[in-house]
């Protein structure tokens, strides 16, 4: 029998409980995902507290240090420009793919990204909001004009030749760790329209999320039936405070993560496993009918 033979395959790689639990919750609820990091590192991408991680996080940027002090910004963008490019050599993963297929599957109204390199939306995810940005667009401070990254990495690299190629450690969200001899040579480039100062539209440590942002995410919360967190711990605020709003109006909360989280202790359902392996197994049980 056909089903079967899909059946053993799961059990040989994944808790079968737990998708199997978290099927039973999702197959007949709309539900609203909410993504970290978690779910980009089995696409390479380095995140800054994974149970993978050796050694302390690296300290990022704040956004007051990087409009002060014109020798910070001069950093960013020099490890910018060589981790951005890397960046863009990394694909969707089976838990991206996942969590698209059941959007188009009517499972999922829409996802909540903490993260922000893109891979949500190249996987086919339709209704997405980057809740801290995008390394895809660039934003002048002073003029509020947008600059797509890969125009501007081209003015970077005509600007700085070569400089994109070097060698380097990844570091997460588009950052390189490279020698600080190298920012002394690296030239900044400004904004096209008004000459301002170009930051990335991520949203840094010390910023405020967009407003707007913040009210499309609470929408997308408050008319869902469930909230399934995918691959984050919950420490930044903006992420746990979806969850609480969601606690509030009693609504369950689903949790896939590898290590504890801040909402483990309100979660209905908890799963600990690699979304690589749970999500494409949850597709198949909740596409199969097998979940009611
Ligand atoms: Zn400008």
């Amino acid at each position: 029998m056909e089903d079967r033979d899909q059946a053993t395959v799961r059990v040989s790689f994944t808790d079968v409980a737990g998708v199997r639990e978290l099927a039973d919750l999702l197959h007949d609820r709309t539900t609203v995902v909410l993504s970290g990091a978690g779910i980009s590192t089995e696409s390479g991408i380095p995140d800054y507290r994974g149970v993978d991680r050796v050694g302390p996080p690296p300290t990022p940027v704040t956004y007051q240090q990087f409009v002060r002090d014109e020798h910070t910004r001069r950093r960013y963008w020099a490890r910018s420009t060589i981790g951005w490019s890397a960046m863009q050599g990394r694909s969707p993963n089976l838990g991206h793919v996942a969590v698209a297929d059941l959007e188009r599957a009517g499972f999922v109204t829409g996802v909540i990204t903490q993260n922000v390199d893109g891979l949500h939306v190249a996987a086919g995810s339709r209704v997405v909001v980057e809740l801290h940005g995008s390394l895809a667009r660039a934003v002048c401070l002073r003029c509020g004009s947008m600059e797509e990254r890969v125009d501007l990495q081209r003015r970077l690299d005509a600007l700085n030749p070569g400089f994109a190629e070097r060698r380097f450690t990844m570091l997460p969200d588009g950052d390189a760790a490279i020698p600080d001899s190298w920012v002394d040579e690296f030239t900044v480039a400004p904004c096209t329209v008004c000459g301002g100062m170009l930051k990335t539209d991520v949203v840094f440590f010390g910023e405020n999320v967009p407003k707007e942002r913040v009210l499309a995410a609470n929408e997308m919360v408050e008319t869902a039936d469930v909230i399934l967190v995918l691959g984050s711990t919950l420490e930044a605020r903006s992420g746990l405070r979806l969850v609480l709003q969601a606690v509030d109006a009693s609504k369950p909360v689903a949790i896939v993560n590898r290590g504890a989280t801040r909402a483990d202790e309100v979660a209905t359902v908890r799963v600990e496993a690699r979304l690589g392996e749970v999500l494409p197994a949850l597709v198949e049980l909740l596409t199969s009918g097998a979940g009611a």
